[in-house]
């Protein structure tokens, strides 16, 4: 082998590992463009939402409703697994960013994916609060404020009745 091709040989590796480099930073972004596309909206009249969820769910999601602290059939629950949209089926939250608020609502410190939730300014109740809604069927899921824990600092504090768990398998 020539010293000139000796080299460019010992090169290849590293050119690779550029290409790799320079390669990755835009397919991450393209995914996260493809994920936001993903969500397309679900749109049903009032009638028809009425018909398919039970007038709880329906007082919650459709009309902003708000379920007793304490009483939500999830409000306590440790199991692992995820929560999908009782209106839609669309994954919102991860037992894994799940925790103990106290508050008596499950609470999570993110949604699995900031794309599947809408945040949205709230001024009912003489207060201004961010209201958090299922971003493919407008869903009123709860409300997200600032008093959570490390690392993101963040409740999203969510209704029960709202949500469908899936245990993990
Ligand atoms: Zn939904």
């Amino acid at each position: 082998m020539t010293p000139g091709l000796k080299r460019l040989s010992l090169c290849v590796p590293f050119i690779w590992l550029l290409a790799l480099m320079v390669a990755g930073s835009p397919a991450r972004a393209d995914e996260e463009t493809r994920g936001a596309v993903m969500i397309e909206k679900v749109l049903k009249t009032d009638e028809e939402w009425r018909k398919l969820l039970t007038p709880e769910q329906y007082r919650i999601t459709r009309k902003k409703g708000t379920e007793l602290a304490f009483t939500g059939e999830y409000h306590d629950l440790k199991e692992e697994g995820t929560y999908q949209c009782v209106a839609c089926g669309l994954e919102l939250f991860s037992s894994r960013t799940r925790y103990d608020s106290g508050a008596g609502w499950p609470s999570f410190l993110a949604p699995v994916s900031k794309h599947h939730i809408e945040e949205r300014e709230d001024r009912s109740l003489f207060t201004k609060r961010t209201e958090v809604v299922c971003a493919r069927c407008d869903a009123h899921l709860g409300h997200v404020f600032n008093d959570g824990p490390k690392p993101t600092g963040l409740r999203y504090c969510i209704n029960s009745l709202v949500l469908k768990f899936v245990p993990k398998r």
